[in-house]
Order: structure tokens, then sequence, then C-alpha cells
């Protein structure tokens, strides 16, 4: 059977290649005997797999050295609430910025802990969708700033961080490795793996050493940053397999040229779909272009009738998943950095086929 040209939010596309490795490993890792999710996590064998998938993530990103990479459970969705947990103390204040669904998720969670916090912008319910620019008045002392980098449903993306003096903390789940970052422009990074890391299970935290430290004492231990900091994320027992996957794509991403490599190829083909999208009368695209995510490429047809029928016709041919959230509707084509350029070619073909009959 041929592989389909996922074009799934998420979990998402993950590289043939990187999929092979952990199938022709799955039965005996290393001459173990085991697979890898079969052995301890404080065994040798994993303990390589750990240290290697955190050296590739330091490599590829350059994190410097005063800031810790911890994998932890719960999603991105349980750093919502983490975040203020660890990171705001008695009587301090943090700001949001509110692009889309999920950094309203994120503000709406630290606001159910009671908390005041400001928000400097909300764009979440602009058409064309977009994120705010960056004339924004921070809180002076605020503890922290949240921005989310990728609105993974609405398809637009932050193209230049603000520049604040209170710690940057971005929700990287939709966009993490698929472009060069600055990490010292950021007190802490986090991402849900099953977009463009690994399968679900594990969630990248990337975090300066510094705030760690703020996390307090009375907060249950598996809740703490520095908990997680001083024992190496293996306090409890991880999600050995999702870690293990990292291992393997953040090689792949390596082979790949690291992160300019990996860009490159996005940004080419994000350039050909919008491009497609651009030609057409029919085809309109949801982002306000300068905002346009290079990941999630969201777009409407005329009507819903239509774009039901698109999403169905497209599925018959190969390429699943592109009907757009619930919330919003229209068609997403997720193309994450696992996602093959000849899978866009595709999806461009099948547009000007659809268009031509149903216009
Ligand atoms: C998917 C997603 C989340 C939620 O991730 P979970 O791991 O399901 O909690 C949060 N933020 C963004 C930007 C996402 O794309």
């Amino acid at each position: 059977m041929a592989r389909a040209y996922n074009f799934s939010a998420g979990p998402a596309i993950l590289p043939e290649e990187v999929l092979k490795q952990a199938q022709a490993e799955l039965l005996d890792f290393n001459g173990t005997g085991m697979s890898i999710m079969e052995m301890s996590h404080r065994g040798k064998d994993y303990s390589a797999v750990h240290q290697e998938a955190k050296d590739n993530l330091k490599k590829l990103l350059n994190i410097p050295d005063n800031y810790s990479v911890l994998f932890m459970t719960g999603g991105a969705s349980t750093q919502f609430s983490l975040i203020p947990m660890n990171l705001l103390g008695e009587g301090q204040t943090a700001d949001y910025i509110t692009a889309g669904a999920w950094s309203s998720k994120a503000i709406k969670a630290a606001k159910k802990l009671g908390i005041s916090v400001n928000e400097l912008a909300n764009t979440a319910k602009d058409v064309p969708t977009r994120v705010p620019g960056n004339d924004l008045e921070f809180t002076p002392g605020a503890a922290y700033v949240h921005i989310c980098s990728n609105e993974t449903i609405s398809g637009a993306q932050v193209k230049e961080f603000p520049k604040t003096d209170a710690p940057l903390i971005a929700d990287m789940s939709s966009d993490i490795l698929s472009r060069p970052l600055d990490v010292s422009q950021f007190g802490m990074i986090y991402a849900g793996a099953q977009k463009n890391l690994a399968p679900a299970g594990v969630t990248l935290v990337i975090i300066r050493n510094d705030l760690a430290e703020k996390s307090p004492d009375t907060l249950p231990e598996l809740f703490q940053y520095k908990h997680f900091m001083e024992n190496d994320s293996l306090s409890n027992t991880i999600p050995t397999f999702p870690v293990y996957m990292i291992m393997l794509v953040t090689r792949w991403l390596l082979e790949k040229g690291g992160l300019e490599g990996v860009q490159k190829m996005n940004e080419e083909k994000a350039a050909k779909l919008y491009a497609a999208i651009d030609a057409s009368d029919f085809y309109n695209g949801t982002a306000v272009p300068e905002f346009r995510s290079p990941m999630n490429v969201t777009f409407r047809l005329p009507t819903e009738d239509l774009e039901a029928q698109f999403v169905k016709e497209a599925a018959a041919k190969g390429m699943t998943s592109l009907k757009g959230h619930r919330s919003v509707g229209g068609i997403r084509a997720s193309i994450y950095n696992a996602f093959p350029a000849a899978g866009v070619d595709a999806l461009i073909e099948f547009m000007k086929e659809f268009e031509a009959a149903n216009a």
C-alpha cells in the first residue's frame, strides 16, 4: 500500500526514512533483543537515546549552555497552566499576546488560576487571520510575555518576535525546528511533539535555567520545571518511545542540512502552494499574506459545499486530512518538515483540476 499524502495538522506526518528506521529496530534495538519501548528508562541503551535527542536539539537550535532541554508530558496544553504556576511569583503579573485559538487557550488557562494577566493584543477574531504587530505596550515588571509562534488553526505565523525586557515564552508546537531560531531571545520555548517532532506523548521544553529555578517548592514535584531540570526529566518514567523518535527526527534534520536546509525546503513548498492560491480567484488564502504560515496553509473555496467536495475528492486521490479545523472551516494543508514536496505538487495539480471542473 502506498503512503498517503497526509496533510494532518497533528498528530502529523513523520519522515518516511525515520519510520523505516524505527520499524527496522522495533523488535531488536541495538542487539538487545528488545524494543526501545520495552526497556528501562534508566538503562544504558535508553540513556544514550535520551542524551542524543538532547544533543541533536542543542546542535540544531544552538541552545546556549544556560538553558535546559526538558522532556515533559501532558502536551502543550498542560504548559498553559504550568507556566503561570511555575513562573509567576506572589503578586506578579504576566503579559499575553493573543493571535488565535491556541494563544486564547493559553491566556484562559492562566486566568483560570485566578491570576491577573494582561492581554496586550488580540487578533484571534480577525479575518483574514493575522498575528499582532510589534507595537505592543509591555507591562513594566511583568514576570514573562507569552506568545504563540504559529497559530496552527488559522495559519498565521509570527515572523519577527517582539523585543521584550521580561522573558519571552513561546508556544512553538506547530513550527518548532522549521526555521533557524535565536534561542537566547526567549526565556522558554515549548512544543507538543506531535506536529513537527515525534508522535504524541512528549512535550519539549527549552528553558533558561534561572527561570526553571523559580518553581515554587509548594508545587507538586512533577509540575516543577526545577524538578525536571535537576533530574534530567528522569524522575519518573519518561515516554521513552517518543523521545527515541525525537532522536531519529533530529538526526534526520541534521542530515538535511540543519534548520537552514529545512527552512529552505519549507519555504519552497509553501511558496508554491500560496502561489497556486493567489493565481486563482476560486481559492482564497485565509491569512494576511505577510503572516502566512509555511506550516499550515489555510484557504477557502467559494462555498462550504465545494469545500466538502474538495476534501472528499482529494482524499480519494490519497491526499488526506485537508479539512480545516472544525472551529473555522475551510481547507487546511499542513505541510510540516516531513511533508514531501511531491505531495504539494500533487495538491496543486488537483486544485487546478478541481477548479476547472467546478468554477
Ligand atoms: C496542537 C497545539 C497545541 C496543543 O497541543 P497538545 O499537545 O494537544 O496539548 C498547543 N499549541 C499549539 C500552537 C498547537 O498547535
